[in-house]
């Protein structure tokens, strides 16, 4: 079987886990699975919004029980990125799973209207954003603050099949706005991908992911394996326009462990 050739699985959540709040089909069996033939396993998603301990109980809810530290998150990504440099005090533009992952590496998130003291400007998915928020991270910026991102997904699947704005597209506004390009840690970038494998342990790694270019590209400018599901937003046409393989791709989770 095909997961007998890996140590560490690395599994985006939503459309290869679940699809919002529904199960995706043999899902929670092929987890349970690779649980009993040992294996390490790392829940990998580039949602800033949620907390870990929120993504914990939306795997519960779809049958998959996991440990906190199995979970990375790109909030979480960016803020352990940001303590090692010693950022203190940041300006975020985004929701409550990113504002705790950087209180909870001791930063101070400072007030839009105290730009000058911010030293670095850190934007993820931020559904309340605002001209205000953003003047206030362009004029961070141009004051001299670092500007990263915790990921850059152009769009967000909407429960009902449509595509919101993503953290992309409030980075996007900054970087036009100012000149500047955000650094980013989320998937495909190597940051959010080494710190999930970190999670589990190392070893032969393998990325399962529904999206050809964070999940597969991810997994690609690694070196890594990747298996590319198609129960989500890519298909094999859009894998076969990217130009990139994948070293698996998959109607369903099933054939990791089927023999
Ligand atoms: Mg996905």
């Amino acid at each position: 079987m095909i997961a007998s050739r890996y140590d560490a699985f690395l599994f985006d959540l939503d459309g290869v886990l679940y699809r919002g709040h529904q199960p995706i089909h043999g899902a929670a069996e092929t987890v349970a699975t690779l649980r009993e033939l040992g294996k390490s396993l790392s829940f990998v998603t580039n949602n800033s919004a949620r907390t870990p301990e929120a993504v914990l109980d939306h795997l519960a809810s779809v049958g998959i029980a996991a440990a906190l530290g199995e979970i990375e998150t790109s909030a979480l990504t960016t803020a352990a990125a940001l303590a090692q440099r010693g950022c203190g005090r940041a300006l975020v533009l985004g929701e409550e799973g990113l504002r705790t992952a950087l209180m909870d590496v001791g930063m101070e998130l400072v007030d839009p209207g105290d730009v000058v003291r911010a030293d670095v400007v850190v934007i993820g998915w931020d559904r309340t954003v605002t001209y205000e928020t953003l003047r206030a991270a362009s004029l961070a910026i141009q004051a001299g603050a670092e500007f990263v991102a915790s990921n850059a997904d152009a769009s967000y699947p909407a429960p009902d099949g449509r595509n919101w704005p993503g953290a992309g597209a409030i980075v996007a506004a900054v970087e036009t706005a100012t000149g500047h390009r955000a650094e980013v840690f989320g998937k495909p970038f190597a940051p959010i991908l080494l710190a999930a494998r970190e999670r589990a342990g190392g070893g032969r790694t393998l990325v399962i992911g529904d999206r050809v270019e964070t999940d597969i590209e991810g997994a690609r400018r690694l070196g890594w394996d990747s298996m590319l599901v198609l129960t989500g937003v890519s298909t094999v046409e859009d894998l076969r326009a990217a130009g990139i393989s994948s070293t698996y791709v998959a109607d369903d989770l099933g054939v990791l462990v089927a023999s």
